[in-house]
């Protein structure tokens, strides 16, 4: 199972499709974009 883990390790991180700011995994209803950029 040592190409799964692999897998995971190289998902990228989810990013704001609209600044490109780290999005927590906790907050998925944000959809593709950052909490300050929903907000707007
Ligand atoms: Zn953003």
């Amino acid at each position: 199972m040592e190409n799964v883990v692999e897998f995971f390790k190289n998902l990228p991180a989810k990013k704001c499709s609209n600044c490109g700011e780290k999005i927590e995994e906790q907050h998925e209803c944000y959809g593709s974009q950052c909490e300050k950029c929903d907000e707007l």
